[in-house]
């Protein structure tokens, strides 16, 4: 058992409790035996067995099976069985009394209970697997429910009591939390399903509890680091950037540019996130503070997620830049002339770099980096944030990101940031036109772009062709289609199993238009930008989720040509569920609202991601129904803290140490 759990790197005490649940089932209601029907699911019976016997289905499958009755006539008697476990034979004997929760299937005249758990009555002790609120945790190979189920009990009883509460007691009494003893014994072993929501709810606050002070700590860390300059104007980069630039900034750009600047032209470090919907035209507010850090003589960097981004970014930064005095560097994983490039970093040749993680490794020193940037930071984590970020001399930190999540939440997830959204698109009248379309016609579709000088982009859900599920996939259409009428436009192949470098060249080539059909995974799902593909053809949309789907749809809302977005109908996607979700795709461009029907579908576990699990910490808080207690948590937060810090309570929760060590606090 604990080796099984040390695997799931579940060693300590604390862990092992919170081990939650995955969910809990009402087993609550015994039922009498004359009271069962037959394909009554999840009943629990409780019986003296009558009789046993081990024997073998007709095919041959050995099982195990007793009779049990609860009163004195023909119809208060059941059998139940075990399939397969007829070792039961040595410890279910005739004249114990056995509780048994299973399903009831008919046979023949009488019913029969197929059993999930059983217990043995034992006199003065409660249920723990049959009767009652049972909770149901999630397994691996080695780790059986029952067993496991005992074993946290049994730690809970032991160590729960002993176990400080994190949570000052001025604030538990405040606001009527449960102890948090009980709190843990009630969220895996609940009395009723109120006290398990009671439960819940304290364990969840105590989960924001922590987060908020966490985030309010390293908002004061931050905010007390002054950086030992300030940025002015110059004018001689941003002007001339701006008078070549092939379009003007729209009103949110300039908004959003202006709140960076105020940042950067005070003795205040930056922290900001900006949010933007896909294709709003981050990029050039970006290079905009690029500029200004330029401008002051301080080098600038950029980490994008995938190398094609990052080549990407580098050739717009050096068209954008053309005849400027500014020198950009692309770093990657492999580059031929990486050491040449890394040596111009080091020693400031290079004012402007951009590159994918291999920004990250040890090896790579920035002559003075004073701003960084990082696009598209779901597909980072934290820690890989602070890498770049202790790079530089109390660097300046923007961050870049597609994924429009409500405020509300933003608020909560990036609490130690402050929030810039570009809430307008450029070419605001020209959005995407959306449509469910069978193949054949979608098929159509893209003949007549790529006749006129278009390209398209279809999508399919994975790579190859499985056992398991009849999906479209990427290769076999890549043969079929490259073989078909649209072969005289040059069909191409790209997704994540490829080589980078083969990658690379198939980007390049759909860029510049020599290939005009480029099939492909979601991978092209972030940051592309091509404004000649104008087509976007998707097969199996059930298989995205909405906020991807709609990600998917930001590579032909760039501007210039109509853009036009086709889901494939097929069989799988006439469901009702799917039906509501394409609708919301083909009613709505607006990608907050998007992301307000994907937080009620689906739950706040895909916004989580984007700020890594174990980051925010939260496990037992459902962020679609805790807005109130967060809320609570997050005032309470900064009232402790304003009280000034108590050591103990942040030692205890394990989380500020480093935060403190920084302080000098303790
Ligand atoms: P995202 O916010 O998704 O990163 P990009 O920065 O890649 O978007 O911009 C998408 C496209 O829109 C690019 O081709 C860019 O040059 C163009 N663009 C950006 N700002 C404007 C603007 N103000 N007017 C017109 N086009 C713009
Ligand atoms: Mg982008």
């Amino acid at each position: 058992m604990l080796k099984s759990l040390a695997k799931l790197g579940v060693e300590t005490v604390a862990d092992i409790i919170s081990y939650w649940p995955r969910r809990h089932e009402d087993r609550s209601k015994l039922f009498k035996i004359r009271e069962l029907l037959p394909n009554m699911d999840k009943v629990t019976v409780v019986g003296r067995i009558t009789g046993a016997i081990v024997s073998k289905t007709k095919k041959g499958i050995p099982y195990f099976k007793v009779t049990l009755t609860d009163g004195e006539t023909e119809i208060d008697s059941i059998s139940a069985t075990w399939y397969r476990q007829t070792f039961l034979n040595h410890s279910l004997n005739v004249g114990m009394t056995v509780l048994v929760h299973g399903k009831i299937m008919p046979t023949g005249r009488a019913f029969q209970i197929i059993v999930k758990e059983y217990e043995i009555v034992k006199y003065g002790e409660k249920s723990q697997h049959t009767l009652g609120i049972i909770p149901i945790y999630g397994l691996t190979k080695s780790l059986l429910q029952k067993p496991l189920r005992e074993f946290i009990r049994l730690i809970i009883e032991r160590y729960a009591s002993s176990l400080p509460d994190v949570i000052p007691s001025d604030i538990l009494a405040k606001r009527g939390l449960m102890p948090y003893s009980m709190a843990i014994m009630q969220y895996h072993f609940p009395d009723s399903l109120q006290n398990l929501e009671i439960a819940r709810q304290r364990l969840a606050y105590e989960e924001f509890f922590i987060l908020c002070t966490k985030m309010e700590l390293r908002r004061k860390v931050i905010e007390g680091k002054q950086r030992s300059t300030k940025y002015d104007i110059r004018g001689h980069l941003l002007s001339h950037f701006k008078e070549r630039l092939p379009f003007s900034f729209t009103r949110a750009q300039g908004k959003v540019i202006n709140e960076i600047f105020a940042d950067l032209m005070s003795y205040k470090s930056m922290n900001r996130l900006i949010q933007g919907d896909v294709g709003s035209g981050k990029t050039v507010v970006a290079l905009s503070a690029m500029l200004l850090a330029v401008e002051n003589n301080h080098q600038a960097v950029l980490m994008a997620p995938t190398e094609i981004l990052a080549a990407q970014h580098y050739k717009t930064f050096m068209e954008l830049l053309k005849g400027l005095p500014v020198k950009v560097a692309l770093l990657r994983g492999k580059d031929p002339n990486k050491k040449q490039i890394m040596s111009g970093i080091k020693n400031g040749a290079y004012n402007l770099i951009v590159g994918t993680h291999a920004l990250l490794q040890d090896f790579v020193i920035f002559h003075d980096l004073s701003l960084v940037i990082i696009d598209e930071q779901h597909k980072f984590g934290v820690a890989q944030r602070e890498k770049l970020y202790n790079k530089g001399d109390v660097p300046d930190i923007l961050i870049l990101t597609a994924t429009p999540i409500p405020r509300s939440l933003a608020l909560t997830i990036y609490g130690d940031l402050d929030i810039s959204i570009i809430d307008e698109m450029p070419y605001a009248d020209k959005k995407p036109v959306s449509y469910v379309l069978p193949w054949d016609e979608a098929i159509q579709s893209a003949e007549n772009v790529l006749a006129q000088g278009r390209q398209t982009y279809i999508v399919y859900p994975v790579i190859q062709e499985s056992k398991q599920e009849d999906l479209a996939n990427c290769i076999k259409a890549y043969e079929e289609i490259s073989h078909g009428p649209l072969q005289k436009y040059n069909v191409g192949l790209l997704h994540g199993q490829m080589d980078i470098d083969e990658r690379s060249v198939i980007m390049s080539k759909f860029q510049s238009g020599e290939i005009g059909v480029l099939i492909s995974t979601s991978m092209i799902e972030v940051g592309l930008d091509n404004p000649n593909a104008v087509l976007m053809i998707v097969n199996n949309p059930e298989r995205f989720g909405l906020s991807q789907l709609h990600q998917l749809r930001g590579r032909v809302n760039r501007g210039r040509y109509q853009g036009i977005f086709i889901m494939v109908a097929n069989g799988a996607n006439k469901t009702e569920s799917v039906q509501r979700r394409m609708d919301i795709i083909l009613r709505t461009n607006d990608g907050f609202e998007i992301a307000e029907e994907d937080l009620a579908i689906r739950g706040p576990g895909e916004f989580m991601g984007h700020r890594q699990h174990g980051d925010m910490g939260t496990t037992v808080a459902d962020l679609t129904k805790d807005m109130q207690i967060i809320k609570a948590a997050k005032i309470d937060a900064r009232g402790m803290l304003g009280k000034g810090i108590p050591f103990d309570v942040l030692c205890l929760t394990g989380m500020v140490r480093k935060e403190l060590d920084n302080e000098g606090v303790g």
